[in-house]
């Protein structure tokens, strides 16, 4: 697919992950709908670096892990940027708890973590699907993680989440096909406000990596457009960890 002169959403699209893959969109020629649910400086801040480069987009407020905001929202990014081609499911949260404490991962946290990176990411792709279908083409990243494959994340019930966005990518490129191509990219260590708090930890993990660097956001966003880009690709799981995994 050529990216130039489509619409892409990015939800989570104003930091970290989702900013750098904004960017990299729209100096594909994408047109960018820039969504946040809190960060409206930042989502904005996102907006006005693409304009000042030539280039279009808009930040949307809305609340992934709600259906009703996220019918609004495409209705909406429809409206004003045209019908949506390209749609990367970017947001997610987490929640830090150690592994072994299982007690602390209640029926609150499994809730919030799965409406944002399970259902969330559902929500959107079920609201695209009619868009894309009806212009004869889209394409779907989602964000997985390397702690959906390896179980090892920031608390249990994310890791689980992530397994289960790894697993909603395979499904859903059979239920969209052949229209619409689904595929995931699962980073491991990405030098974003995720970290927050944790840089030293992030820091420690480097040397050990086989490439001996933390991913910057920009790596992930290269990525993200490659799969977009890609026409004879579906369902894969695609991991870009500098080796941590192998
Ligand atoms: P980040 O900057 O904190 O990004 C998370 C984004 O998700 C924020 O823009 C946030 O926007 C958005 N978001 C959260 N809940 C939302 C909701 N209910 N509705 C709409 N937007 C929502 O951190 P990041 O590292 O770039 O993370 C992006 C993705 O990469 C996540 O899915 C994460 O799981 C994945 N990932 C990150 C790493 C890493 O090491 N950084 C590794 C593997 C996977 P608001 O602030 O506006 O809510």
């Amino acid at each position: 697919m050529d990216l130039h002169g489509k619409t892409a959403l990015v939800t989570g699209g104003g930091t970290g992950i989702g900013r750098a893959t904004s960017l990299a969109l729209a100096k594909r020629g994408a047109k960018v709908i820039v969504n946040y649910s809190r960060s409206r400086a930042e989502a904005e801040d996102t907006v006005r670096q693409i304009t000042s480069e030539g280039g279009r987009a808009l930040a949307i407020q809305a609340d992934i892990s709600r259906d009703g905001e996220v019918r609004d929202l495409f209705e909406a990014a429809a409206r004003q940027l045209g019908p949506v081609h390209v749609l990367v499911n970017n947001a997610g949260v987490t929640k830090h708890i150690p592994m072994e404490d299982l007690d602390s991962a209640t029926e609150e946290v499994w809730d919030e973590l799965y409406a944002t990176n399970v259902k969330g990411m559902f929500y959107c792709a079920r609201a695209v699907a009619p868009h894309m279908k009806r212009s004869g083409q889209g394409a779907i990243v989602n964000i997985g993680s390397i702690a959906g494959q390896t179980g090892l994340g920031s608390s249990l019930p994310y890791a689980v989440s992530k397994a289960a966005v790894h697993g909603l990518t395979k499904s859903l490129a059979r239920a969209l096909a052949p229209d619409i191509r689904v595929n995931c990219i699962v980073p491991g260590a990405v030098a974003t406000r995720w970290w927050t708090g944790k840089e030293a930890a992030m820091h420690r993990l480097a040397p050990n990596l086989l490439l001996q660097r933390i991913s910057e956001p920009e790596d992930i966003a290269q990525l993200v457009c490659a799969a977009l880009e890609q026409e004879a690709m579906t369902g894969q799981i695609i991991t870009v960890d500098s080796g941590q995994t192998l």
